[in-house]
């Protein structure tokens, strides 16, 4: 039988189950939501509330504990401002 799978935020450090917290990969150089919480590879587990957190290369950079020829690789400026349209989008919905 399967237990709960528990997950840590790549922010907050808090534990979370899978259902509470959003997927985010790094594939070809993008860092992406997944939104079905399937794709593997890199990746790391978020709060929704967390994201807000996230939205600066050194906050990225610290959460996948990147190096920084790795931050160089990575279209982070462009996830970096994706992640600002989610939150917009977000609020507009309320
Ligand atoms: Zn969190």
């Amino acid at each position: 039988m399967l237990g709960k799978p528990v997950r840590t935020c790549i922010v907050c450090r808090k534990s979370a189950g899978k259902p509470e917290l959003l997927r985010l990969v790094i594939q070809n150089g993008n860092v992406e939501i997944d939104e079905k919480k399937l794709k593997g590879g890199r990746g790391g587990w978020i709060h929704q509330n967390c994201l807000q957190n996230l939205k600066s290369i050194k906050a990225l950079q610290f959460a996948f504990r990147l190096s920084n020829e790795e931050v160089k690789e990575l279209q982070i400026g462009k996830f970096v401002k994706d992640l600002s349209a989610i939150n917009l989008d977000k609020n507009k919905e309320q």
